[in-house]
């Protein structure tokens, strides 16, 4: 990781009001955390009893294994998962960006599953919850009493006509919604500031992780700009599938202005559906609503670089396991239906689903995960028990919208969209971008994810 005018960060950080020490609190947490001792995590302990699946171990599902090994005294987990390697998916923005290298974010899968859990290293390909039972491609049929739902989501790149997950980079067209293309991202990035021309910025129509990340890597283009003196040779746009750039009121405010500042244009209303790479166009549709009747007219933007964002549902085969608010393939908003609250599953309460595949109306933040896991594994110890699950997650997710090299509009907020700003923050004025947040972001997030939250400690 390269320094960013750290000097100038932490003075700037002591204007603001913010000592050292206190803002070290925050990193000192995640440090520690790696060297707390197991049983400090063990805020409880039960005797409950039963074979708990856990399908997907990314930060949910390993979250979820780590947190429950901790607190059943005869834990009986198996963590179904084919990957070899743990992403820090957040840092695929900072790939793309050129502030992290490629090799910074990810660790062995080995590495990351916690002590105790049995590792299948498979993948699941159906789900019958009627007879609790997960079909594996390699290991035959593996009963449950207890199932745990976290394969995150599917990115659906061939719903982006023109487009397919191998050619990512052809044409000019890249996305860091992968950890390839946000390797090529930056590469494209750094020639396009150097040629100059045209940078079409989109998001998409469906829900999709980390909704601040295509508006993050387009204002850190402009800066890249600015810092190596070709700002001139670059417009930029951003298009919306939205009808706002962002809906959180205690953040919007500035955000748009920093787009304003920059000169970067908000489209709204403009659902990508397809790119020419060959003649590099994107195929947008305006969306206008009159009366409640949605109208789609066509409209073509030609670019010279293109950051584009892919559609997004749940894995297709937990909508064909009944398991999804919808077996309908066109339907493009299908996720796993839960309590908002309890995040039990509404149909099957011996099933518990968190993280980006489940339905619960916030965003779809690692951050989100870190809360809801502590409510999601009680619940689940409860139900084992043969209790009513109490414990309640209130929406808390956060998105650290980096607006350039050294500041972080840091959006923490609830189901209620009212922020909700976690210490040392609750200090500082967090309507506005933030110095202290940049180095929460680059420096506090990535270990605090691999020694603190998958491990069942933070
Ligand atoms: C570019 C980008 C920027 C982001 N920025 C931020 C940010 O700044 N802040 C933030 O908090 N979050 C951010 N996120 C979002 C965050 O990374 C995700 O919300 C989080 O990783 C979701 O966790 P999950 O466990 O639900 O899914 P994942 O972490 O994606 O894990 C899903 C796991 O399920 C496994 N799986 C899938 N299908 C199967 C199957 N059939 N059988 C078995 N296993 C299966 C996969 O192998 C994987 O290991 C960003 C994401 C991206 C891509």
């Amino acid at each position: 990781m390269k320094e960013f005018e750290s000097d100038k960060v932490w003075e700037q950080l002591e204007q603001s009001g913010i000592t050292r020490r206190q803002f070290m609190k925050l990193a000192i947490a995640s440090g520690l955390i790696s060297a707390f001792p197991a049983n400090e995590a063990k805020a409880f302990s039960s005797k409950a009893n039963g074979k708990i699946v856990i399908v997907g171990g990314g930060a949910a599902g390993l979250s979820m294994a780590a947190r429950l090994e901790n607190w059943l005294d005869s834990p009986d987990i198996t963590l179904i998962d084919p990957s070899d390697r743990q992403y820090y998916q957040p840092g695929f923005t900072l790939i793309a960006s050129g502030v992290y290298t490629a090799d910074e974010v990810w660790k062995k899968q080995e590495d990351c599953i916690p002590d105790g859990v049995n590792w299948l290293k498979d993948s699941v390909v159906a789900i019958d919850p009627e007879r609790n039972s997960v079909t594996t491609s390699a290991n035959g049929n593996i009963s449950y009493d207890f199932l745990v739902v976290t394969t995150g989501l599917q990115t659906n790149w061939e719903k982006v006509e023109g487009i397919t997950k191998d050619t990512l980079g052809v044409g000019n067209a890249h996305s860091i919604y992968d950890y390839e293309g946000a390797r090529k991202t930056w590469i494209a990035i750094q020639s396009f500031v150097q040629t100059g021309g045209r940078g079409v910025y989109t998001d998409t129509y469906t829900k999709h992780k980390c909704g601040g990340a295509p508006k993050k890597i387009c204002l850190l283009t402009e800066h890249h700009a600015r810092k190596q003196d070709k700002r001139e040779n670059v417009a930029l746009d951003f298009f919306t599938a939205s009808k706002a750039l962002y809906d959180v009121a205690h953040y919007t405010p500035r955000l748009e202005e920093i787009y304003k500042e920059r000169n970067v244009p908000i489209n709204l209303n403009m659902q990508l559906k397809g790119v020419d790479t060959e003649a590099k166009r994107a195929h947008f549709e305006r969306v206008t609503t009159v009366d409640g009747v949605k109208t789609y007219t066509p409209v073509i933007e030609d670019y010279d670089f293109l950051h584009f964002t892919p559609p997004m549902t749940a894995p297709d085969f937990l909508r064909d396991s009944g398991l999804c608010t919808t077996t309908d393939k066109d339907e493009v908003e299908t996720w796993v239906p839960v309590d908002k609250h309890t995040l039990v599953h509404t149909k099957y309460p011996n099933v518990i689903s968190l993280g980006d595949c489940s339905n619960q109306p916030t965003s779809k933040t690692s951050a989100a995960i870190r809360m809801q896991v502590p409510v999601a594994a009680k619940n689940l110890i409860s139900i084992m028990e043969g209790k009513e699950p109490t414990e309640s997650y209130n929406g808390y997710a956060a998105c650290p919208i980096i607006t350039d090299y050294g500041h972080v509009l840091l959006c923490e907020f609830d189901y209620d969209k009212k922020p909700a700003t976690s210490f040392p923050f609750t200090m500082m004025d967090t309507s506005q971008e933030l110095w202290a947040a940049w180095l929460l972001k680059v420096y506090v997030l990535k270990p605090l994810y691999f020694y603190g939250m998958i491990k069942g400690h933070a």
